[in-house]
């Protein structure tokens, strides 16, 4: 077949399902799940599409490094290449990398993992989550979701069986939830917490005695906690502290990781789970059903960035940690009221001064001004009223976008 007539046969497949009545009386509804049914579009993606069709955008709306992937980190994929290992590797990874992962999470973190039977590769942080949230979910189970929250887990948690709660946080606690808030979300349908420090969107960041609080209701209510440490090496004012350090948790957190943003790793897909043996064994029937392994080439980088990558991973830190800085102070001088992120890539300011929704604050500055951040309220609960600004750009590219939200600020409040 000729590719011009496949593309006229897939014409005619969009024709005929855009029918509704699709197939012998069946309509296309009656085809899809109903889970699937559930999940919105996410909303991120219309200010992605919008961005892209202006040119000369500076966007602070993507959550990944501008820095590139270590040239040593290549290198070590290069050596795996000319040495012909393509192959599948066991299903929960190689045993080096585990055994590097077990090693990292315990001279870096203080959490001790067995290579052997607690620790899985994955295709990044995303099928991580989606892994043990489908391990541990039963239909009409409950998850507490602690909003604004990373996009992804509520539809996860809906795609697995379950019904995710949020727990809204706000700026007046700097985005870290309130222990009250937690314990009125509980009920008997409760099964698991999800938490995230850093965060993304607010860069919100939880310190042991903040999480020691939290830590107290999971055991007091029997719950399990999925505990999203992607952003682990990049705090800047206190060291992470993971929940499952802390006296009683380690058999109920799930840790999820990866090397996405602390090694500039995105596109290389690779995270990783600890969790107890009970839990990890289990989700191991499901990942070798679906993925049967993470990419074998994407492995062998991920040795030598746990080998060698301390140092990098030290100087991309400090870099953040220099905008993070000037970001915030900026933006809190031209009276977008800001906290002060403890971790991760974003800024989370309130544009409530200027009187816009966070639809309208992102849709007019990318028209008016061409700076891409991302409305608030897409991240739920709390996140109305603000925007989300990563910070991973060149100092120069930020200075730029800061002078143009000034701009667009100043011009606002006029309007
Ligand atoms: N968790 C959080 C909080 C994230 O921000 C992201 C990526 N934006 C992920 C998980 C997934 O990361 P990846 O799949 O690239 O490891």
């Amino acid at each position: 077949m000729k590719l011009e007539d496949f593309s006229l046969n897939t014409k005619k497949i969009t024709r005929i399902i855009d029918e509704d009545d699709f197939c012998s009386g069946r309509t296309l509804k009656s085809y899809l799940s109903s889970r699937v049914e559930q999940i919105k579009p996410s909303g991120i993606r219309r200010f992605f599409d919008m961005a892209n069709r202006v040119e000369g955008v500076i966007s602070l709306g993507v959550g990944e490094p501008d820095f590139v992937t270590h040239w040593s980190i290549c290198e070590a994929v290069i050596r795996s290449l000319e040495k012909s290992y393509t192959s599948y590797t066991e299903i929960a990874g190689l045993m080096e990398l585990r055994k590097e992962i077990a090693y990292y999470m315990n001279s870096r973190f203080q959490v001790s993992y067995s290579p052997e039977s607690e620790i899985i590769g994955t295709i990044g942080g995303s099928q991580a989550l989606d892994l043990s949230l489908r391990t541990i979910l039963n239909p009409g189970d409950e998850v507490l979701v602690i909003e604004p929250s990373y996009l992804a887990y509520a539809p996860l948690v809906t795609l697995a069986g379950g019904i995710p709660v949020p727990v809204k946080t706000t700026i007046e606690t700097n985005f870290k939830p309130k222990p009250e808030h937690i314990k009125q979300s509980i009920n008997s349908n409760t099964k698991a917490l999800i938490l995230c420090t850093p965060n993304n969107p607010t860069g919100s960041f939880l310190n042991k005695d903040e999480l020691e609080e939290i830590a107290e209701i999971l055991i007091e209510h029997d719950l399990l906690v999925i505990t999203d440490e992607i952003y682990a090496e990049l705090t800047y004012d206190e060291t992470f502290c993971s929940i499952a350090s802390i006296d009683g948790l380690r058999e109920r957190t799930i840790i999820i990781s990866g090397f996405s943003k602390g090694f500039a790793m995105t596109g290389w897909r690779l995270g990783f789970i600890c969790a107890p043996e009970g839990f990890s064994q289990e989700m191991l029937k499901i990942h070798q059903n679906t993925m049967l392994c993470a990419p074998s080439i994407t492995q062998y980088g991920a040795i030598e960035a746990l080998k060698n990558g301390q140092q990098y991973v030290q100087e991309m830190r400090k870099n953040y940690q220099k905008r993070r800085n000037y970001v915030v102070n900026t933006l809190n001088e031209m009276g977008l009221d800001c906290h002060i992120p403890g971790g991760a890539f974003y800024v989370f300011p309130s544009i409530r001064s200027t009187g816009l929704s966070s639809e309208k604050f992102a849709e007019n500055l990318l028209m008016k001004e061409k700076v891409a951040v991302v409305p608030g309220n897409v991240f739920g609960e709390g996140g109305e009223g603000h925007i989300r600004c990563s910070y991973a750009s060149s100092i120069e590219a930020l200075r730029e976008a800061m002078k143009r939200i000034k701009r667009f600020v100043e011009s606002s409040c006029l309007d």
